[in-house]
C-alpha cells in the first residue's frame, strides 16, 4: 500500500488557545505546525482590519517556510465603545498577555461611556478573520462572527482572552462557564472555519 505523504501546514499564531482550537478543526492528513515549534517570531500587525491581519500572518509564515499558512486575526467589538477593542484585543492585554487587565480596561470603558452600563444590555460580538496562503501565492480569507453582550461580571473558567465576560445571543451563560466543546460549535473561529473547510 502507498502511503500518502502528509500536507504541512503552519498554523500562523502564537496564541496557545487558538492554537488548540484551530488544530482540532484541521482534518487530520495534515502535518500541522506552530511558529513557536519552529522557533518563528510574529510579524508586526500594522493591518487596519482583522482580514488584513490574518493574512499579513499567513503571508509572512508561508513565505518563511514554504508551507501552506492558515491564520487568524480575531477579537471583540463593543458597539458603544465604537467597536473597540477590535483590532486591538490582544494589546489591552498588555506585553504580558494579562485578560484581567484587559477586561478591567473594558469595564472602565464601559464605566467612561455610561455608568449605568452594568443594568443594561451592551451588545458586543467575536469575530474571526481566517486567511489561507499557500507558496504558490494563491491567497483566501474569511469572516466569522458571533453577537452577544458583555456580562457585567466575569463568570467562568473555561476558554481564554475575553470569554469570562462574553455571553452569546440565544445563550445565559458566558463563554468562560462553556464547555469548550459547545463553544466551538458555535464560536466565531468555527464559523469563518466552516467557509474555508472545502479549500483542504
Ligand atoms: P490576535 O488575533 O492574535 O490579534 O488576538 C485576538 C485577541 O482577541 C485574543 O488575544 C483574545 O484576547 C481575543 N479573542 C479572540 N478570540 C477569542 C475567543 O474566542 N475568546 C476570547 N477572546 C478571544
Amino acid at each position: 500500500m502507498i502511503k500518502k505523504k502528509k500536507i504541512k501546514l503552519i498554523i500562523g499564531t502564537n496564541n496557545p488557545g487558538k492554537l488548540r482550537e484551530i488544530r482540532d478543526l484541521l482534518p487530520k492528513y495534515l502535518q500541522i505546525f506552530s511558529p513557536k515549534t519552529l522557533n518563528l517570531k510574529s510579524p508586526i500587525e500594522n493591518g487596519k482590519t482583522f482580514i488584513e491581519n490574518s493574512m499579513i500572518k499567513a503571508e509572512f509564515f508561508s513565505k518563511k517556510t514554504n508551507m501552506i499558512c492558515l491564520a487568524d486575526d480575531s477579537g471583540l467589538e463593543i458597539d458603544i465603545l465604537d467597536k473597540r477593542p477590535g483590532i486591538f484585543s490582544a494589546r489591552w492585554a498588555g506585553k504580558k498577555n494579562n485578560f484581567n487587565l484587559a477586561i478591567k480596561k473594558v469595564f472602565s470603558e464601559l464605566k467612561k461611556k455610561d455608568n449605568k452600563w452594568k443594568n443594561k444590555k451592551i451588545k458586543a460580538r467575536f469575530i474571526c478573520a481566517l486567511s489561507i496562503y499557500w507558496p504558490s501565492g494563491k491567497k483566501i480569507s474569511r469572516i466569522g462572527k458571533i453577537n452577544g453582550f458583555i456580562s457585567p461580571k466575569k463568570i467562568g473558567f473555561n476558554g481564554f482572552g475575553y470569554d469570562p465576560i462574553f455571553i452569546p445571543e440565544n445563550e445565559i451563560i458566558t463563554f468562560g462557564q462553556m464547555k469548550p466543546k459547545l463553544k466551538f460549535k458555535i464560536d466565531h473561529r468555527s464559523k469563518a472555519f466552516k467557509k474555508i473547510k472545502k479549500f483542504f
